[in-house]
């Protein structure tokens, strides 16, 4: 059975079996795929400390039929912030959940890559809410599905103004393509400037900026509309986040 090597994040896992966990990596080389861990469960497992959310690994893989199976594994990074403070946990996982949902399976995706290795170094030092919002707008263009933020998705118009955005449609719509459309949610301009600001932001070098709370509910609101429509499904993680207040 072949063997390889890869870096790779931990971005999920459940319990599985007495002792043994299926894991979700996303990996430099190969992109997103699940391996399963036998025995790491076990408090001695050489596995136990390594296989934690979040963690970056150097990590040795036998290749399977239908999922291949970690053989060793070794803490590249920690991200100290992600495992001690609750709310940068909470945010981080619904980084780490929208990467799963987004990322193809098996396919290597390295500007994602980096990209996330410096969205959770920045989650551990600036506001976690708003780190995970950015990324969230982010990981929508990352994967091909960016809406429009200033042109009507109808009829290409620049938008000025106050006007209307839906998910379905395409993003941005100008009052008068709205009309037909009754589930098309309000979409202040004060919004849309911030959307637009923060598309183009790099997390490898984030300057420091102030948000409005109207911008940043606004923001938040419209991104988890735009994810309920895009996956048919919440994810598990905002209703976690919901629930912490
Ligand atoms: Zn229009």
């Amino acid at each position: 059975m072949a063997q390889y090597k890869t870096e790779a994040f931990v971005l999920g896992s459940r319990n599985w079996g007495e002792a043994d966990k299926i894991i979700q990596l996303f990996s430099r080389e190969k992109g997103k795929l699940r391996a399963s861990a036998f025995g790491c469960r076990r408090p001695k497992s050489p596995l136990a400390g390594a296989l934690q959310m979040f963690q970056v690994l150097d990590v040795t893989l036998n290749e399977g039929e239908r999922v291949d199976t970690v053989r060793q594994a070794a803490v590249r990074k920690r991200f100290p912030m992600l495992s001690s403070d609750l709310n940068a946990m909470a945010y981080g996982a619904f980084i780490a959940e929208l990467t799963l949902e987004m990322m193809p399976e098996g396919e290597p995706q390295e500007q994602v890559y980096d990209w996330l290795m410096s969205v959770f170094d920045v989650c551990g030092e600036r506001n976690p809410r708003v780190v995970a919002l950015i990324a969230g707008w982010q990981m929508l263009e990352l994967s091909g599905v960016g809406p429009a933020y200033d042109t009507c998705a109808h009829c290409g118009t620049h938008i000025d103004g106050n006007a209307f955005f839906d998910a379905v449609e395409g993003g941005a719509l100008c009052p008068h393509c709205a009309e037909g459309i009754p589930t098309a949610k309000v979409y202040p301009d004060a919004v849309r400037d911030f959307l637009k600001m923060i598309s183009k932001l790099d997390f490898a070098s984030l300057p420091s900026f102030h948000v409005k709370k109207e911008e940043l509910l606004g923001a938040e609101e419209l991104l988890l509309y735009t994810l309920d429509e895009l996956l048919g499904k919440r994810l598990k993680s905002v209703t976690f986040l919901s629930q912490l207040g």
